[in-house]
């Protein structure tokens, strides 16, 4: 079963991602070295497919096609490059904020471009000095007459160095209050802009996955996303209804490509002259991973389709990111147990490499601390406000879902 909630359109996009993989990202393998600021080529193949713009509604150029449609994508492209899928799922998380708070203005100039593959977008929220801790943002933008001045750094920013627009929340307003943030749309290319000399990181090969500056960096109010103060709103908004599903649907993937270099190891592996699949011990361990993958499979696909149906899903989309990240990084840890000594050798068994990429989806989106945060206060009654599924409700999606439902 390759996913679950979809019907004839989600699987015909499946096919579609599968037979790019085999012709355009396989021949690629490994993205070990690979320069994410020059070598932008597969990503923007990937966006002029349609597949940043996958939830852009018709009326702005986009597929409308929702959560599910979205998930296949990164699911699918993270089984075979967990760097790839990270970095369209980065992009498509920028157009979150956009899409729920930009003004008309905004929607009506960006959203076709970003929906022809023609822009690369970010969502640019976090500073070395402000993670989790989203009030703490240091960066600022200063009103001068009909413009805003931006300064300060944001770190560790998905597709930073190939995109061309970037969604920045910056700090408007001393303290921590509700309304201390605000968000800018700021293209690339604009004077004021500045990327920093872009590392490589251990995990996710390929990803470009950096730091952007802003010195006197001057940005015309009609750039603002959402009213002044509503910064924190854009970046959530962004983070739950966006970035909690892309990140799971990466480590979906991820355990899936656990899942499958752990079946190609024990079968073809003999010990004691028969499969080490046919230890009871070892039979066992990939059946927990197994367990593993449908549950997460089950997560994410649940999570998505609530999305698409236009119902109230928040508590889906924390337990969805957080239990497959966790889920990824326990099966991989088991998969380095059942592979000996072969996992430490990158050139025999990707397993070290996954062990890594699935650690790096545990602080995007929400750290597991944090999610175990929100999901205590949700069942103790303590979560503030309106749940973003229930504020930013998907339209339903014209034709797929209708056929999906039978409504
Ligand atoms: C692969 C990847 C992609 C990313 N992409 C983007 C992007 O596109 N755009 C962007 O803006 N950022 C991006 N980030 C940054 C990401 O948003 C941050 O890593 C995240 O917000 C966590 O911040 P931090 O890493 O500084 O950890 P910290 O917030 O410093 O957390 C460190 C530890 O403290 C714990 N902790 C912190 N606060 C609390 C609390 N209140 N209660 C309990 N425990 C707490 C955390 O659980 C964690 O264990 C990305 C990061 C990664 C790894």
């Amino acid at each position: 079963m390759d996913g679950y909630l979809t019907r004839r359109p989600h699987e015909q996009l499946r096919a579609q991602v599968r037979s790019f993989i085999t012709e355009e990202i396989r021949p690629r393998l490994p993205l070990k070295g690979v320069d994410a600021r020059t070598d932008a080529t597969l990503i923007r193949r990937m966006a002029r497919k349609g597949w940043v713009g996958l939830t852009i509604p018709k009326a702005y150029g986009g597929r409308g096609q929702g959560h599910v449609a979205k998930l296949i994508v990164t699911h699918e492209l993270a089984r075979v490059s967990p760097g790839l899928a990270a970095e369209l799922q980065a992009c498509q998380l920028g157009l979150a904020g956009l899409l729920n708070l930009g003004s008309e203005q905004l929607k009506q100039t960006w959203l076709p471009r970003i929906a022809r593959g023609e822009v690369l977008p970010t969502i640019t929220v976090t500073g070395r000095d402000s993670g989790s801790h989203i009030k703490g943002i240091t960066a600022t933008a200063r009103k001068d007459g009909d413009e805003w001045i931006i300064n300060g750094g944001k770190a560790w920013i998905g597709a930073s160095h190939v995109a061309d627009v970037h969604c920045v929340v910056l700090r408007t307003s001393e303290g921590t209050g509700d309304n201390c943030l605000t968000a800018f749309l700021v293209e690339a290319e604009r004077e004021g802009v500045r990327l920093l000399p872009h590392q490589e990181s251990v995990a996710l090969q390929g990803f470009s996955f950096g730091e952007v500056h802003f010195d006197d960096c001057r940005i015309p109010d009609i750039h603002r996303i959402g009213e002044v103060g509503e910064g924190e709103a854009v970046a959530s908004s962004s983070s739950i209804l966006y970035g909690r599903l892309n990140l799971g649907g990466v480590a979906l993937g991820i355990l899936e490509a656990i899942l499958d270099t752990v079946v190609e190891h024990t079968t073809q592996r003999s010990l004691y002259g028969k499969p080490l699949i046919k230890h009871p011990v070892v039979n066992d361990q990939v059946g927990e991973i197994q367990a593993n993958v449908t549950s997460a499979r089950m997560l994410a696909y649940l999570a998505a389709h609530l999305l698409d149906r236009g119902e109230e899903a928040d508590t889906e989309l924390l337990t969805a990111k957080y239990k497959i990240a966790e889920k990824a990084v326990a099966s991989a840890t088991l998969a380095m147990e059942i592979s000996g000594a072969y996992a430490l050798f990158p050139d025999e068994s990707p397993i070290a490499q996954l062990l890594l990429d699935a650690h790096a989806m545990r602080p995007p989106a929400g750290t597991p601390g944090i999610q175990r945060l929100r999901l205590g206060q949700q069942a103790a009654g303590l979560a503030k406000g309106v749940p973003w599924s229930r504020r930013f409700a998907s339209p339903r999606h014209s034709g797929v879902l209708e056929r999906l439902t039978g409504d």
